[in-house]
């Protein structure tokens, strides 16, 4: 049996490339406490990153676990019916994923990924948006 019901997956998938998802909100509430200034959705970018701080030439992309394959987390679960599909549908989205992070530092751009599951945990958001966009220690 699926963990999840036939209903919620119905709705993740159409999650997909939504946007101001609740992870999303919980990176842009950190980095505004932060005082870092971002902008957010640049279509103009490869991927349309979900947040990107300008001076910095930094990207981020807040990625949800099962859909982008988080590796070795429990939210990266399989499905146990129609296998392949699935698999075929999370091996095109982690191809994108790689294509667009090569475009953009191609481009010259430092690109993050944070997952859905640090995003639960405010001073886990900080400490990446730290280390990562600001170069600095915790
Ligand atoms: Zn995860």
């Amino acid at each position: 049996m699926d963990v999840v019901s036939s209903e919620k997956r119905s709705a993740m998938m159409s999650n997909i490339k939504s946007r101001n998802t609740r992870p999303e909100l919980e990176v842009r509430r950190v980095a505004h406490r932060l005082g870092l200034r971002f902008r957010l959705h640049r279509r103009d970018l490869p991927g349309t990153p979900d947040l990107i701080f300008p001076s910095r030439r930094t990207a981020i992309f807040v990625h949800g676990c099962y859909w982008h394959r988080h590796f070795g987390c429990k939210y990266a679960y399989n499905p146990k019916s129609n296998v392949e599909f699935w698999q075929n549908k999370f091996q095109s989205n982690v191809n994108r994923d790689l294509r667009v992070r090569r475009e953009l530092e191609n481009r010259g751009w430092k690109v993050i990924t944070i997952w859905e599951c640090e995003t639960k945990d405010q001073k886990m958001i900080a400490d990446i948006l730290f280390q990562k966009v600001c170069d600095a220690a915790v």
